[in-house]
């Protein structure tokens, strides 16, 4: 029997609604904390950095939120995205099982992180903002936020972890084309970045501590807005988009995943596909397994603290409870660099505390060895990002076949790996060392949490 390779939606079966997870958690989110009087913040300790659309919907409990025609328009680009059945894969596996990936790369970024960017320059717009400044780890979501804001007319600055900047060259020249300015961080441009240079003159920077510059100067000027690719609520709330459309698909496959899978950076590729699956167990209780996978270099859900803590290095933003390593650790220079981030998203962090979500760790070479299986088999370069959701794929359905199962996997293939080929190179170069924190350094970067 012939099998469905590719299933698709038209324009006009792309939800125009997206979907907030706090209207059916069961445990609310604890709520973020002014770091000096460690009471709950209001909405509007947040105006200096972000635009008022952007809070309401960060502290919103509302089950469905529009989407603006402005961004549903741009969306219409490169959505509704595919849904694929992996059917080469799964024969090269020989696995029973059956896996299915939403393929969120074949936009302009290359990664899911549109999603969120389009939306984010839209509201910054409408309120008047004029310039952004960004942070980016690897530099999917500064390239997501450049066409976006260079298409609403806005500026944009971004603070680029140094490693990356070094390793990705090919990532700033992207953000260039689309009109941004490029900053390697941390950088003499602001006092949080000379701080880390006083001590460290060869630091290879962290997503904090580029958050932290972004930060410092969008509070300078009223003009000036920051914006985050991941983590917060807003983001989460945007990237459902991808989960909405992935139940449809799977519908018209007429089929339903037991698991669905994504890599986890700051949470908000996994929670885009995952939440709406998560909708369907708690408004009509359908079972399913939601499984995030991070490095085992930076394993903040499955070895760090649920805690208060910063969600940067310099301790700008209020107090947010989830997992973390704390705001100071620095992950090793691993090749995924979109999922080196210290702590995780509030809504996950809680969900996964409840025990509604699972996550595990992976070490890099044996994503990258899944991420090359899948390149050969599917046609689509991951990037170093996605192999973590690979590998977790791949050891679903060789668990099912060892316990003579068949399963139905989905996972999000969050974007290609085109600008990442360097790390594909070192891979076969054998030049691409696994890395694993010691129960002593974890220990370390947890006692070290102070605010
Ligand atoms: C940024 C990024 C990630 C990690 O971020 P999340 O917010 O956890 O999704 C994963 N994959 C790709 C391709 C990315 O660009």
């Amino acid at each position: 029997m012939e099998k469905i390779r590719k299933i698709l939606l038209s324009e006009r079966q792309m939800p125009r609604q997206w979907y907030n997870i706090v209207a059916d958690m069961p445990n609310k989110p604890l709520p973020p904390l002014n770091p000096a009087t460690r009471q709950p913040i209001g909405p509007e300790a947040l105006t200096a950095v972000f635009p008022m659309e952007l809070i309401k919907q960060e502290v919103s409990a509302e089950r469905y939120i529009d989407i603006p025609d402005e961004v549903l328009d741009l969306y219409r680009l490169y959505r509704p995205s595919p849904l694929y059945r992996a059917v080469s894969l799964e024969k090269a596996l020989g696995t029973k099982s059956k896996i299915y990936y939403k393929y969120e790369g074949g936009n302009y970024s290359g990664s899911h992180k549109a999603n969120t960017a389009i939306a984010q320059a839209y509201y910054n717009k409408k309120e008047g903002v004029r310039r952004i400044t960004t942070e980016t780890g690897a530099g999917q979501w500064g390239s997501a936020m450049s066409f976006a804001c260079n298409h609403f007319g806005l500026e944009l600055l971004v603070f680029m972890v140094k490693v990356s900047y070094d390793q990705k060259p090919g990532r700033k020249l992207m953000m260039n084309v689309y009109n941004a300015k490029v900053i390697p961080s941390p950088s003499t441009m602001t006092a949080a970045g000379r701080k880390i240079l006083e001590q460290d003159p060869d630091s290879p920077g962290s997503l904090g501590i580029a958050i932290s510059e972004a930060m410092e100067i969008a509070v300078e000027d009223p003009y000036t807005k920051y914006s985050l690719g991941s983590v917060l609520n807003h983001v989460i709330l945007h990237q459902t988009i991808i989960g909405q459309e992935a139940l449809l698909q799977m519908e018209k496959a007429g089929d339903y995943p037991d698991v669905v899978i994504g890599c986890f950076g700051g949470g908000s590729n996994f929670s885009g596909i995952a939440f709406p699956f998560l909708r369907e167990f708690f408004q009509n209780g359908k079972k399913i397994r939601l499984l995030t996978v991070e490095p085992s270099s930076c394993p903040k859900l499955t070895r760090g603290k649920f805690m208060y803590d910063f969600g940067d290095s310099a301790g700008m933003t209020p107090l947010l409870p989830m997992y973390t390593l704390g705001h100071n650790f620095i992950p090793e220079k691993i090749h995924a660099g979109g999922l080196r981030y210290h702590g995780a998203g509030v809504l996950v962090s809680q969900l996964l505390k409840d025990g509604f979500i699972e996550a595990k760790a992976k070490m890099q070479r044996e994503c990258f060895e899944g991420g090359i299986l899948f390149a050969r088999t599917e046609g689509i370069l991951p990037a170093p990002e996605s192999t973590y959701a690979i590998a977790g794929a791949l050891d679903e359905a060789r668990k099912a076949d060892l316990e003579g199962v068949s399963r139905t996997i989905l996972f999000n293939l969050s974007g290609h790996g085109h600008l990442d080929i360097s790390a594909y190179e070192k891979y076969f170069e054998n030049n691409l060392p696994d890395h694993e924190l010691t129960v002593t350094e974890v220990e370390e970067a947890i006692s070290k949490i102070t605010f």
